[in-house]
């Protein structure tokens, strides 16, 4: 296992790190590729749904699971990364971009009244 990286910086460094091996294993065009990295995030927040699903016990036929809300929080990782990764293959400055809409969005959230 990696040592666990922590920090804007590094975090796009793991990143972008990923989104190089990913391309250089895919077999598809770069087209499609980013195509199949956005429905990845889709297939992601389905994983989430899944785990709350079990760590609330809300399906009787599946029961509740103990360790639900420890997969809840792995799985809002991967949709974490997943979303980085394609916005690492789509945009010429990942990081940069992620900052600016961080700062749109706490500007339109924190100045809310
Ligand atoms: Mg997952």
């Amino acid at each position: 296992m990696t040592t666990p990286q922590t920090g804007t910086p590094l975090l796009f460094e793991t990143i972008r790190k990923i989104k190089a091996k990913l391309d250089g294993l895919t077999p598809l065009e770069r087209d499609l590729e980013v195509v199949m990295r956005i429905g990845k995030i889709g297939e992601e927040a389905g994983e989430v749904h899944e785990a709350l699903t079990l760590a609330l016990g809300q399906n009787p036929r599946k029961g509740k699971d103990p360790e639900g809300w420890t997969k809840v929080e792995n799985e809002l990782c991967d949709v974490v990364f997943t979303a980085l990764v394609a916005l690492e293959t789509v945009s010429e400055d990942a990081e940069a971009k992620l900052a600016e809409r961080l700062a749109y969005v706490s500007d339109r959230t924190l100045n809310l009244t």
